[in-house]
């Protein structure tokens, strides 16, 4: 009986475990790959990380209003995610800022972090 590969539709060599559903393990790692960043797009996986990264700002946000630098290495060092927003706002600079919760941050040239308290009541 012939079989097909799941990843890569090709015949899987008679010489691979009967049992084996890839012909090659370079498709049986490919299609793992696929199946982890799947997990990774899910819902919880996104609260996760978005919780995550409003844990970071609630850290943060104090220090910053003390007038002392949060850098991009700092959060970065604590798994902040930057892909990761709520939204974007921009200010009368033309800055975007990125929305956690109650929280927005800017992403400074110098690679410091602005965190401010936004203000969502109007939206
Ligand atoms: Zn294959």
């Amino acid at each position: 009986m012939t079989k097909h590969c799941k990843y890569c539709s090709n015949l899987i060599p008679s010489i691979r475990k009967s049992s084996a559903t890839y012909c090659s393990d370079a498709c049986y790692y490919e299609a793992k790959k696929v199946r982890s960043s799947t997990h990774y797009s899910s819902q919880q996986a996104f609260i996760n990380l978005f919780n995550r990264n409003k844990e970071l700002l609630e850290q943060f946000y104090p220090l910053h209003q003390l007038g002392q630098a949060v850098t991009y290495a700092m959060l970065d060092g604590l798994q902040f995610n930057w892909g990761i927003s709520e939204g974007e706002l921009q200010d009368s600079d033309s800055n975007i800022w990125k929305v956690i919760g109650k929280y927005c941050y800017l992403l400074n040239t110098d690679k410091t972090i602005a965190i401010e308290l936004c203000d969502n009541s109007n939206q």
